[in-house]
């Protein structure tokens, strides 16, 4: 058992000072003034830090991506120090541009290794291709018998490296992805990748206005990467879709038009988006090539998990966006919007998984996930078998 005492908490609804009781990596108790005999219970005193759920980190490419500059350029895989210092507890691991050198069975395999190293894992099925490759050869099985799979995904759309699928096929998949979530009762939601093609969310648009499928199966991702795609994002959140925000870049795409991600929550709340229809996701791992003019790649770099969480100080730090506000993007949210049972949420029932963070400046101080100690104090007291 442990017992987090005097933090002040956000659930990431903000609960006051009150205490946390974790035991068989469950939370059993929020509550204030909890006493428990230290002889059954390591009992750590968190006054003066802030407790929030461990994130949710909902896109990543947890066995590797890119090589999208060849060969050489295929980026490594996630290690577990990576989550560690970057405070997720929770990963979605996807396979993204390379469905042939990478695989699904890959996928599972390193999603499961994670779980045997410490955190918790989800994965989708599929990469950016339509047809979609599946793991047991449909969507519906997939989500039926691997619990692991929850959703599909990442299919790109407006991007030069898109299959380029018709209407037809990609309503298709979303329909297969609807029926196999609800029967596994999943969210068997389809995470989309966008590029900065002109058709932006023209095809979203379009199954939702032609079809019975919900703006609510889809989670477009990338959304800020330029400016008329996030006002796109706007139009579609505020019609009831979600919007997830990607946290991994570098200066050049800041340069282009990217909105940085802090602001971007900022404008979107401004704008009157709803904040239960946002979140935010790394990326980690995944590649971000640079292209020149005539979209041959000149420079490739490597997503971090760790760029999740700056992002939400960013954005109460630099843009005043309220702590219990901002939290929910790498939370609650992906939690519900994605239907990961037990995550996102400090409430007795969840999963013990919680970040201290340091007051005032927001540094991740310590790190539990299902009630184990994988940072305490800023030192990491697990890594991943290899490292
Ligand atoms: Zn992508």
């Amino acid at each position: 058992m442990l017992l987090i005492k005097n933090a002040e908490v956000y659930t990431p609804a903000r609960a006051g000072r009150v205490d946390v009781l974790m035991a068989g990596g469950r939370i059993l108790r929020v509550e204030p003034e909890i006493r428990m005999p230290a002889e059954y219970c390591e009992v750590f005193d968190a006054a003066g830090l802030v407790a929030v759920p461990g994130f949710v980190d909902a896109h990543v490419h947890i066995l590797g991506g890119g090589g999208e500059g060849g060969y050489a350029t295929r980026t490594p895989e996630l290690a577990l120090s990576d989550a560690i210092r970057g405070g997720v507890t929770t990963v979605v691991g996807c396979l993204g541009t390379d469905g042939v050198t990478r695989s699904l069975a890959g996928l599972l395999a390193k999603a499961r290794g994670l779980d045997e190293e410490g955190i918790s894992t989800f994965v989708l099925t599929g990469h950016y291709a339509v047809p979609l490759q599946t793991l047991t050869g449909s969507i519906e099985r997939d989500l039926l018998f691997v619990d692991k799979i929850i959703g599909v995904g990442e299919v790109a759309i407006s991007d030069h490296r898109s299959t380029q699928p018709t209407f037809d096929e990609f309503v298709r998949l979303a329909a297969e992805s609807r029926r196999g979530g609800i029967l596994s009762g999943k969210a068997g939601i389809v995470n989309i990748h966008l590029g900065d093609g002109r058709r932006g969310l023209d095809l979203l648009r379009r199954v939702i206005a032609e079809t019975e499928i919900p703006a609510t199966q889809f989670l477009p991702t990338h959304i800020n990467r330029n400016p008329g795609l996030f006002e796109e994002g706007i139009a579609h959140a505020k019609g009831g879709g979600f919007v997830d925000f990607t946290t991994s870049s570098i200066p050049a795409y800041i340069a282009e038009g990217e909105v940085k991600c802090s602001e971007g929550l900022r404008r979107m709340l401004e704008a009157g988006v709803a904040g239960t229809q946002i979140t935010f996701t790394s990326d980690g791992q995944g590649s971000l090539p640079t292209f020149d003019e005539q979209g041959r790649t000149v420079g490739v770099g490597v997503g971090r998990v760790t760029s999740l969480f700056p992002e939400v100080r960013d954005a109460v730090l630099q843009e005043r966006v309220p702590l219990d506000v901002a939290l929910p993007v790498i939370t609650a949210n992906p939690a519900r919007i994605l239907k990961l049972r037990g995550k996102g949420q400090l409430a007795a029932g969840h999963d013990a998984d919680l970040v201290l963070l340091t007051p005032g400046d927001l540094e991740i101080h310590s790190v539990v996930a299902r009630g184990r100690w994988l940072m305490k104090a800023g030192a990491a007291l697990a890594r991943g078998t290899f490292e």
